[in-house]
């Protein structure tokens, strides 16, 4: 049984399928969505760079014939003498599930630290349901201005907490979709202030230092502000006070700052470290209940970030491991080493650090999006989102061609 259906847990599924586990074994995968969620790529919908079907695929589409969905909320488990149980509420009642082997792959929720103001007036930026609003408040935003335009009026102001990749790449693509609306309109950049806030000195603290450069470059032409080494005291409905007594006047603000484990984990019986996370052995099993694995955000194991990238290689490992246990053999260790990392720095543009070999522009934005279409769960899938970028590129080309006068660009 696999509890949660992102990164870890969807890519367990497929894995164990591969290694021929479902032949052998019932496998039944719980998540509260009936879709999957491709996370990179989700600051590319603000921009409609990427279309929901693409990175949200449902796993009908997605789960091998041998693994079961049931679509539902964890709320809940019972492990002690070699039981092993999930509830599970769905839409038309509860659900007990048992099972001999237990992963936990429910991942994180934003953290406001307790702050005062955060959950009323800041948005978090996790789900297609978050992204979607997040695109219709930038629109309404655009589009209030425009209606206004030459009249004396406020600026359109946003904030973003957080100057980690989440809050570089979100502040990037709310820029160039204000600029996009008002290109559209047929009128110059708007009145816009774009705020990143954080509590460290230095934006991308995690990256090297060629992508802090090209990331400090790219936020600069699009005129974001930056206010580095200066914590957030709250947030309201007139923008964010930061400690140092200031305030941001933001109609906007999104919360990127800070993630816990699922919150649900707090009804397991397991033991969890200062941060929510489970602490897992090398073998990702959880110390004192055989049986039973963890992996991806909600596990606490050796120096490994809170990644996909992680939750994809940790899924392998488990993967492995549940099919050795199965045959008696031994089990393998996770380690973790960076491959790499790559942002979207706005529209048709990307950063990537791939084996130390640090690029930006174009280059990093075709890399990024092979890369990704390579790593999407199921290949049909990602053969039908490979065409339409395609098709999208080619038409985008042939009206650059045929246009009169050449179409604006955000970044400029
Ligand atoms: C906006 C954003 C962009 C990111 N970009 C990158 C990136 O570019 N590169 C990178 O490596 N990492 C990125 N990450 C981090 C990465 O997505 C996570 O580290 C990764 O998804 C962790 O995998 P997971 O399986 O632990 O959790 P998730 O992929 O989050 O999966 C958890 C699943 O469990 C489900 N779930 C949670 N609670 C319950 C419950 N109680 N009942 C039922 N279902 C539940 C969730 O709906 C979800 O489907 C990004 C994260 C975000 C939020």
């Amino acid at each position: 049984m696999i509890l949660g259906g992102g990164f870890g847990g969807l890519y367990l599924a497929r894995a164990l399928d591969a290694l021929g586990v479902t032949r052998a074994a019932e496998l039944t995968l719980v998540n509260r969505a009936p879709a999957f969620l491709f996370l990179p790529l989700l600051y590319e919908l603000l921009t409609d760079e990427v279309a929901d079907w693409q990175i949200a695929p449902s796993f009908a589409e997605l789960l091998p014939d041998g693994c079961r969905f049931v679509h539902g909320e964890v709320v809940g488990g019972e492990f002690h003498a070699g039981q092993r149980r999930a509830f599970i509420r769905q839409a038309d009642g509860d659900l007990v599930l048992e099972a001999d082997t237990v992963v936990l792959a429910l991942g994180s929720v934003s953290d406001d630290f307790g702050l005062p103001g955060v959950k009323s007036h800041a948005r978090p930026f996790r789900s297609l349901a978050d992204a979607q609003a997040l695109k219709t408040a930038v629109i309404d935003a655009a589009r209030r201005a425009a209606a206004g335009a030459g009249a004396p009026r406020e600026p359109v102001s946003f904030a973003v907490i957080g100057a980690g990749p989440s809050g570089v790449e979100l502040a990037a693509v709310i820029a160039d979709r204000l600029r996009e609306e008002w290109a559209r309109a047929g009128l110059p950049p708007p009145p816009a202030r774009l705020h990143v806030v954080d509590r460290l000195p230095e934006l991308l603290p995690q990256y090297g230092s060629a992508l802090r450069r090209f990331a400090r470059r790219e936020l600069a032409r699009r005129g974001v502000e930056l206010h580095l080494g200066v914590g957030v005291a709250g947030c309201s409905a007139a923008g964010v006070e930061l400690e140092n007594g200031a305030h941001i006047a933001a109609e906007t603000i999104v919360w990127t700052a800070g993630s816990r484990p699922a919150p649900v984990l707090a009804d397991f019986p397991f033991v969890r470290d200062r941060r929510g996370r489970i602490p897992v052995s090398r073998t990702l099993e959880v110390p004192g209940f055989p049986g039973v694995y963890a992996l991806g955000d909600v596990a606490a194991s050796v120096a490994a970030p809170a990644t996909a990238q992680v939750a994809v290689r940790q899924a392998a490992v488990v993967a492995h491991n549940i099919a050795a246990s199965l045959r008696g053999e031994r089990l393998r260790e996770y380690h973790y080493e960076p491959l790499g990392e790559m942002m979207t720095l706005g529209r048709g543009t990307a950063a990537a650090n791939i084996l130390g070999v640090a690029f930006d522009g174009v280059a990093g934005y075709l890399t990024r999006r092979l890369v990704y279409l390579l790593a999407m769960p199921e290949p049909w899938h990602a053969t039908k989102v490979g065409l339409s970028w395609l098709g999208q590129a080619l038409e985008e080309t042939w009206q650059a061609w045929s246009s009169p006068s050449p179409p604006a660009r955000p970044t400029e």
